[in-house]
C-alpha cells in the first residue's frame, strides 16, 4: 500500500542529498514523497547543528507537529516522527527525553537501516518509546543503499566524501558526521554515470572536507579528488563540474593542475579562509597561515586565470582583537571575492572554542561583521558588473518568480535571470550578460545559438564547513 513521506530539509546540500538517498531507502516499503505534511504517513526532519540554537529550533518544530500527531492518532491513523542528520546525531537519546513523541532518532551514518528501523517501531504500539540509532557503523551506508529512484534533475549533487578529521575548534561536523571517509571511484563513477544518462549536465561533488578525498580507485590505489575530476571529466554528456566544501590545506598540486586542465571544471572555487588573522587561525586550529592561504589562490590563479573565488568568514572568535580583524579586512581586500559568507561567531555546545572564557562583546562583532560585509558586498557587486556585457553559458536549472522567466547559474556560480521558454530548462544556452544587481545578473538568451541538451562545455551551495 502506498504510504505518504514527507521530509523536511535543513542545511547543506549534502542533506539535500541525504534526504533524496533516505527516500529512496524507504520506496520498498510503499514509501512515496509528498509536498504536503498534513496528509503524511511519516515526517522526518533531516537536521543541521550549524547554525545558533539548532537544536531548539528543532525541539520548536516537533512542539508543533505533535499537534498534527495528536490529530492523526484521533482520527485513527498513525503518523510516525522521524528526526535525521546531525542534530540528531548530537542529541541522540535526550530528543526522546525532550520530545517523547518522536519515533525514530538517526544520524547521517545510519538511514541505511531506516527500513528495519520503521518495520521495528510499526511493530510496536502507538504511543511506546521511540528508537535511538546515531552509531558510527563499521559498515558504509552508501554500500547499502538501492540505486537513485528519480533524476535530480539538470544540476546534480553527489556525495564523495563525509566527515573530517581537522577538529577546527568552532566545528561540530567531526562530532556529528565522525572521521573522514571517502567513497571508491569506482562506485561514484557508476553514480555520476547515471546521473547524466537521467538528465544531469552539472554535478557537484560533496564532502565536509570534499578535498581530503582519498578514496580507492579501481587500480587498488589511492586517488585524490584531482584525479577523480579527471576521472569524470570524461563521461560522456557532462558539462560542468564543481566541488565543495574544501580546506586550503587539501588544495594538492594535483588539484590545482585539474583546474588548468579540465574545461568541465568550473572556474569558482569555494574555500573558507575564516580569518586573515595567524593568530586566530592557529587558535582555530585551521593549520595554515594567512599567507599560505594567499599563496593557493596565487597558484590557482595562475593554474586558471579566470577563477572567481568565496570563501566562509567567522568574525570575533574569541580572543579577536582588533588587529586581528584589520588582518581580516586586508585578507579579503588583497583576494577579491565574488561572494562569500560572513558570520559572528556563536559557540557550539561541546566544541572547544566554546569554553574559552575571552569571548567577544556582541556589540563589537556586530560592527566587526557590518564592515566586512560592505567590504564583501562591494567586492561582490564590482565582480557582478564586470559580467555585464559578456556572453556566457548558462545552466537553466528553475523557473523564476515571473511568468515566462527561468533562472540558471554562470560557470562562476552567478545567479542569472533570463526570459526563455519552459522547454529550455535544464538547458545550457547562452546568454548576453544585461545587468548586474548585489546578488544575482539578467541577460538575454541569444535565441540564434541554442544548444542541444548538453553540447555546450565551457571553460551551487553551502556546507558550511571546511
Ligand atoms: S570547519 Fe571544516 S575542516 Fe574544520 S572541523 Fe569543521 S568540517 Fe572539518
Amino acid at each position: 500500500m502506498t504510504k505518504k513521506l514527507f521530509i523536511k530539509t535543513y542545511g547543506c546540500q549534502m542533506n539535500v542529498y541525504d534526504s533524496v538517498r533516505m527516500a529512496d531507502v524507504l520506496a520498498p516499503l510503499g514509501y512515496r514523497p509528498t509536498e504536503q505534511a498534513d496528509d503524511a504517513d511519516m515526517i522526518i526532519l533531516n537536521t543541521c547543528h550549524i547554525r545558533e540554537k539548532a537544536a531548539e529550533k528543532v525541539y520548536s518544530e516537533l512542539g508543533r507537529l505533535r499537534q498534527l500527531q495528536e490529530k492523526r492518532t484521533q482520527e485513527g491513523g498513525r503518523l510516525l516522527l522521524g528526526v535525521a542528520g546531525c542534530v540528531a546525531q548530537a542529541e541522540g537519546e535526550e530528543m526522546l527525553r525532550r520530545a517523547p513523541q518522536v519515533d525514530l532518532v538517526f544520524g547521517p551514518q545510519t538511514y541505511h537501516r531506516l527500513p528495519e528501523m520503521v518495520t521495528r517501531v510499526l511493530g510496536r504500539v502507538s504511543g511506546a518509546s521511540g528508537l535511538v540509532d546515531t552509531d558510527f557503523p563499521a559498515e558504509s551506508k552508501f554500500d547499502a543503499l538501492p540505486e537513485e529512484a528519480a533524476s535530480q534533475g539538470a544540476a546534480a549533487f553527489l556525495t564523495i566524501q563525509e566527515g573530517c578529521d581537522k577538529f577546527c575548534t568552532f566545528c561540530v561536523v567531526p562530532y556529528t558526521r565522525g572521521a573522514e571517509f571517502s567513497r571508491p571511484v569506482s562506485s561514484l563513477l557508476d553514480e555520476a554515470k547515471k546521473m547524466v544518462a537521467t538528465g544531469a549536465a552539472e554535478i557537484t561533488l560533496l564532502g565536509q572536507n570534499v578535498n581530503a578525498f582519498h578514496g580507492e580507485g579501481p587500480d587498488g590505489k589511492t586517488w585524490g579528488l584531482g584525479r577523480l575530476l579527471r576521472a569524470l571529466a570524461e563521461i560522456d554528456g557532462l558539462a560542468r563540474l564543481r566541488y565543495t566544501t574544501s580546506h586550503p590545506r587539501d588544495m594538492d598540486d594535483e588539484l590545482i593542475e585539474a583546474h588548468r586542465d579540465l574545461g568541465v571544471l568550473m572556474p569558482f572555487l569555494h574555500l573558507p579562509v575564516q580569518s586573515g588573522s595567524d593568530r586566530i587561525l592557529d587558535a582555530m586550529n585551521r593549520r595554515h597561515t594567512a599567507e599560505d592561504y594567499l599563496r593557493i589562490i596565487d597558484r590557482l590563479r595562475g593554474a586558471r586565470p579566470d577563477i572567481a573565488l568565496s570563501s566562509d568568514f567567522i568574525v570575533g572568535f574569541p580572543g579577536e582583537r582588533d588587529q586581528d580583524f584589520a588582518d581580516t579586512l586586508k585578507l579579503v581586500t588583497e583576494v577579491g571575492y565574488a561572494q562569500a559568507y560572513s558570520f559572528k561567531y556563536s559557540p557550539r555546545p561541546g566544541t572547544p572554542a566554546a569554553a574559552v572564557e575571552d569571548q567577544v562583546d556582541e556589540t563589537v562583532k556586530a560592527e566587526r561583521l557590518a564592515m566586512l560585509q560592505q567590504l564583501l558586498n562591494a567586492q561582490q557587486l564590482a565582480f557582478n558588473q564586470g559580467s555585464v556585457g559578456r556572453v556566457v553559458p548558462l545552466l537553466l536549472e528553475r523557473k523564476g518568480k515571473f511568468p515566462g522567466q527561468l533562472v540558471g547559474r554562470s560557470p562562476h556560480m552567478q545567479s542569472v535571470h533570463v526570459q526563455a521558454p519552459d522547454r529550455l530548462l535544464g538547458k545550457i544556452v547562452q546568454v548576453e550578460i544585461e545587468g548586474a544587481h548585489a546578488n544575482s545578473l539578467s541577460g538575454r538568451v541569444q535565441t540564434d545559438i541554442f544548444t542541444s541538451d548538453h553540447d555546450m562545455a565551457a571553460p551551487s551551495r553551502e556546507i558550511r564547513t571546511a
